[in-house]
């Protein structure tokens, strides 16, 4: 699947499906989308190919005070992903709003669900957890199995 930005001068492949989607409620991220929540999927940077030109990353403060780095197209300003200091550089957090087909990624947890708007509504049986979750907990073998190989890599 490929995506970018809305002048097109950043556009990305994605190389295989994402470890796993968030659904972010924070208030970070609702005042860094404009909206309700901000809509993750997490995937091996090496999965997230630049086929035109290249994001320009810009330092963002965050909840945790360790800050992230979000990838924004040079010319519209658009952020297609970002890299949070958990897993650092070597996994993406691809914005779904920016993929060509956005309904190939629905959220497989809702997180910071306690500063949800009261408004929204989530699916009944959705996974919601009030703050972060426990990754053993949630993720899927081949999730916990991937996100290793991330972290291997990494420490080399
Ligand atoms: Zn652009």
């Amino acid at each position: 699947m490929e995506g970018g930005c809305t002048c097109r001068n950043i556009r990305y492949r994605l190389n295989g499906r994402p470890m796993i989607v968030h659904a972010c409620h924070c208030t970070w991220c609702q005042r860094e989308t404009g909206t309700v929540h901000a809509l993750n999927a997490l995937y091996e940077a090496e999965l997230v190919e630049h086929i035109a030109a290249e994001p320009e990353i810009i330092d963002t403060p965050s909840a945790s005070g360790k800050g992230q780095r979000i990838a924004r197209c040079p010319v519209c300003k658009v952020a297609v992903w970002s890299n949070y200091p958990g897993s650092g550089p070597a996994v993406r957090f691809v914005r779904v709003g920016t993929m060509d087909d956005p309904t190939q990624c629905p959220p497989d947890v809702h997180i910071f669900t306690s500063t949800k708007q009261p408004w929204v509504t989530l699916p009944p049986g959705a996974k919601a957890f009030a703050e972060f979750y426990d990754p053993a907990e949630v993720w899927s073998d081949e999730t916990k199995a991937r996100h290793r190989a991330v972290r291997e890599r990494v420490k080399k």
